[in-house]
């Protein structure tokens, strides 16, 4: 056995196996369909990056995954939810971490001490908070779930089974469903602006309206979304006009880095 941690990421249609610590992922596979099989292709995984057994293994997974690291649910893996960390655990017979993905990420991102308010879009919208007291996740463990607090968005219905939440409007798998997959070559479309424009704001009144109940020192939102114009400006405008202070927001392309580093802080 080794002394090192190996930080797993496990995504909509990927997962990816890197050392916490370092710089990049080192072995990535395609998400299987199902929720044992998913248990199965991270210990082979594992085996693959670390031929001995690490000391620790440190799973990032969308969803909410409660405080004693099973996974409750999850609307973009394609299987039910499950005991993922038993499983593991009986698989890798080494210490099993699972946390939710953003989570993971934030906690890589916050500085020691830092109160921070992270927001990850991807194929859907994640949201943490990491305070002071980094075990503090709510009662259930799904503190800060931000992708699905209510937005203004035209009251779409969410997978969750609500309507209008932060997710359909910046979500990717929703920009998708309305725009089609490649939309992203096409910018000069009208949709595409609107949809946009329209996810930039969403994201500016959540980023808000988390600045107001948390009063962090910092906000993060990360994602390629961050990369387009259309939607920064509409999220800093936003922000300015339903924020009663100017918090520091960083933007942030890939976050997915962040989720090495925060393997650090919470499997020391
Ligand atoms: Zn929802």
């Amino acid at each position: 056995m080794t002394d090192a941690t190996l930080v797993v990421d496990v995504g909509a249609t990927f997962i990816r196996c890197g050392v916490a610590g370092g710089g990049e992922w080192t072995v990535t596979g395609d998400t299987p369909p199902s929720g044992h099989g998913l248990a199965n292709a991270i210990a082979e995984m594992v085996r693959r990056a670390s031929p001995v057994t690490p000391q620790r293994i440190l799973v990032g997974c969308p969803g909410l995954v409660s405080a004693d690291g099973q996974l409750v649910k999850s609307l973009y893996l394609p299987f039910a939810a499950g005991p993922l960390r038993d499983e593991l655990t009986q698989m890798l017979g080494t210490r099993v971490l699972v946390h939710n993905d953003t989570y993971v990420q934030a906690s890589g991102a916050a500085d020691p001490g830092e109160r921070l308010v992270y927001i990850a879009i991807g194929t859907g919208v994640g949201g943490v908070v990491v305070a002071k007291c980094p075990d503090d996740r709510g009662r259930h463990g799904f503190a800060g779930e931000l992708g699905h607090i209510p937005s203004d968005h035209r009251l779409l219905p969410c997978r969750c089974g609500r309507f209008g939440c932060l997710d359909t409007a910046a979500g990717g798998r929703y920009l998708e469903q309305r725009l089609g997959v490649a939309w992203w070559k096409d910018r000069s479309q009208g949709a595409v602006v609107e949809n946009l424009i329209a996810a930039g704001a969403a994201l500016g009144a959540a980023a808000a309206i988390a600045a107001s109940i948390v009063d962090p020192d910092r906000l993060v939102i990360a994602g390629r979304l961050t990369a387009y114009q259309e939607v920064t400006t509409k999220l800093f405008e936003v922000f300015r006009l339903m924020s009663w202070l100017a918090y520091d927001i960083d933007l942030v392309e890939d976050g997915s880095i962040y989720a090495l580093r925060g393997a650090l802080a919470l499997a020391p």
